[in-house]
């Protein structure tokens, strides 16, 4: 019988983890509890996960500090994060999703809600992972060593900025809305603001220097990834402020 996707959940209030655990395992997942970062780096150490549930609020390193490292190291890199959180601002949406997590969900959630959150992550991680290596000109992504280089020369780009760029670079000279890349990027249900893009765009045509002339804002309509740039007065580089 083929195994159901193991997940780790780290979550120090054992209620909460039983909770989960059972609900995992009722749905076919393969949950396995740690009550802290320790725990889970041993866990991490051993076998990999399919999906990490982790909590925010842990005894010792928080979740946010936990997905900041397991980002920055190259085996724990690609696993998906979905980091579970009683805060509702959006300053800490925004830093728990900088840090790499995939999505968040707020507590307290049903069970239903995040069986349908760790499907998505799955399915969303599926396809992209088939396309490793993206290029665009000189731009190339190579989402298997998580690096972004561009004439030869390698660019420095936050891990959520990595996402955005994958995704337009995956499905070039299609214009993708705001609310596209919100599903696609950060989940399938809407928690994080529209112009929150647009911040994450700005910060993307930064990082990217000058192959932002690549990424395309089409006015009232979204973003894009373009082999043939059209050169503006502005050097086609910049961001139109919108919203
Ligand atoms: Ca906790």
């Amino acid at each position: 019988m083929k195994r159901g996707p193991r997940v780790l959940v780290v979550e120090d209030e054992p209620a909460i983890a039983e909770l989960i655990a059972v609900n995992l395992k009722h749905d076919g997942f393969l949950p396995v509890v740690a009550e802290d970062g320790a725990a889970a780096q041993r866990e991490l150490n051993e076998v990999l996960p399919d999906v990490i549930l982790l909590d925010w609020m842990l005894p010792g390193e928080s979740g946010l500090m936990l997905a900041r490292r397991w980002r920055a190291d190259s085996r724990t890199r690609n696993v998906p994060i979905l980091m579970l959180t009683a805060r509702g601002d959006e300053p800490d949406k925004i830093a728990g999703l900088d840090a790499g997590a995939d999505d968040y969900l707020t507590k307290p959630f049903s069970p239903r809600e995040m069986l349908a959150r760790i499907r998505a992550i799955l399915r969303r991680r599926a396809p992209e992972q088939a396309r490793e290596r993206c290029e665009i000109g000189d731009l190339v992504l190579d989402a298997g060593t998580h690096r972004v280089t561009f004439q030869g020369q390698a660019l420095k780009v936050g891990p959520t900025e990595f996402k955005i760029l994958h995704f337009l670079m995956a499905h070039p000279e299609r214009v993708h809305s705001r609310t596209q890349l919100l599903d696609r990027v950060w989940g399938d249900h809407v928690f994080i603001e529209e112009r929150t893009v647009d911040v994450h765009m700005r910060r993307l045509r930064l990082a990217l220097g000058a192959a932002a002339a690549h990424l395309e804002t089409v006015r009232g309509v979204g973003y894009r990834m373009t082999a043939t740039p059209e050169v503006t007065a502005d050097g086609g580089g910049l961001a139109q402020q919108t919203g």
